[in-house]
């Protein structure tokens, strides 16, 4: 008998590259969303005894009420939805796509957006179907409901803002894509703080619509808390799947006390905004740069000799994101989280030296 990975792991797993975390040590890290702002000293303090105080021999809380009852208040959920939390909202996509791997099924999502949602329709069995975007990175209303009659995908996920291109999709356009569908569309609402629009009020509209949040891109990103809103018909059904303790005794107690000061995240959130406008006008005024629109805390741009400059950025100690060759639409993109001032600012000068060196 051949005893080896060859011949007992999927070959569609064997195929798979893992998802890549480039090091950072000691760069301006600029590549991962994440928020570039420590909390305030007080705060801190406040944290460390909680942490001290937690019960760590014990399991976790595995209803997790403090905590949900802070987001619900937080995030305004409507009356009537549920929430299900899950170790960063990673592990919800997956959540939702083990609950409907029926053979054959498919999950939908649209091109070029978030990598996770192919790699986990690739590692739970699912089709995965990528519809392109339209020109502006544009969400294709018409081709989407195309593909869905011709489809019928069990689930739809939609970024919303998108990553990697940062935009908003257009609200109709949504809206057609969750009243053509027969199956679950999860609308991605990752980077919410900086966008400021939500579906979540058209929940109680749509029976097949579920919205998804994360804390990770306000600034708790270490502490992995992601979450789905929607009804409890669903959410009943997928806490089925979820592990018992999937969100760990310090997240609970962490993520609950920084909620409870939702002022300071907010503010953050508000200089990230600022910012972002600071450095999408910089970009725009160097000679062959061309930034998109961004509703997001990253700006996705396109220059000369991506992969250069790229380099030429590394090299200077300024870590972004590479997507020349990702995607046909993203060749020569490179993408840029919004960092403190100085780290911008750092990045535009090192952006013009790339820019010239490159050339
Ligand atoms: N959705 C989108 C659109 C994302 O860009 C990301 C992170 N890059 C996630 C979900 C996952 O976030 P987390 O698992 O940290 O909650």
């Amino acid at each position: 008998m051949d005893k080896t990975p060859q011949s007992v792991i999927r070959e569609e797993i064997r195929a798979l590259s893992a998802y890549h975390v480039p090091d950072s040590r000691g760069m301006v890290k600029l590549d991962a969303m994440e928020n570039p702002y420590a909390l305030p000293p007080g705060l801190r303090d406040e944290i460390g005894e909680l942490a001290a105080a937690a019960a760590l021999n014990r399991y976790p809380d595995p209803v997790a009420a403090p905590l949900k009852a802070r987001l619900r208040e937080v995030m305004h959920v409507p009356d009537g939805m549920d929430v299900l939390l899950g170790n960063g909202s990673d592990e919800l996509i997956q959540t939702v796509a083990l609950a409907v791997n029926r053979p054959g099924a498919a999950l939908m999502s649209v091109e070029p957006s978030f990598a996770m949602f192919k790699m986990i329709a690739t590692f739970t069995g699912l089709r995965y179907l990528g519809v392109a975007l339209a020109s502006g990175f544009k969400l294709d209303a018409a081709r989407m409901c195309a593909e869905i009659a011709a489809q019928q995908p069990a689930l739809i996920f939609i970024a919303y803002p998108n990553n990697p291109t940062g935009n908003l999709f257009d609200a109709d356009a949504m809206h057609a894509v969750i009243e053509a569908s027969n199956g679950l569309v999860v609308v991605d609402e990752a980077y919410h703080a900086f966008a400021q629009k939500s579906f979540l009020p058209e929940l109680d509209r749509y029976p097949n619509l579920l919205v998804m949040r994360t804390l990770s891109k306000l600034g708790l990103a270490g502490i992995r808390l992601g979450m789905l809103i929607g009804r409890p018909q669903w959410l009943t059904e997928l806490n089925k799947l979820r592990l018992p303790y999937n969100v760990n005794v310090v997240t609970q107690k962490l993520a609950t006390h920084v909620l409870g000061r939702p002022d300071v995240l907010q503010a953050q959130a508000a200089a990230i905004v600022d910012e972002r406008a600071r450095v999408s006008a910089a970009l725009s005024s160097l000679a062959g740069v061309l930034a998109f629109p961004s509703a997001a805390n990253f700006i996705l741009f396109r220059v000369p000799y991506a992969d250069a400059v790229f380099a030429g950025l590394k090299s200077r100690g300024v870590l972004i994101k590479n997507l020349n060759g990702s995607h046909p639409t993203l060749t020569d993109c490179l993408r840029v989280t919004i960092g403190t001032p100085e780290e911008n600012a750092r990045f535009l000068s090192s952006l013009q030296e790339s820019l010239r060196q490159a050339a």
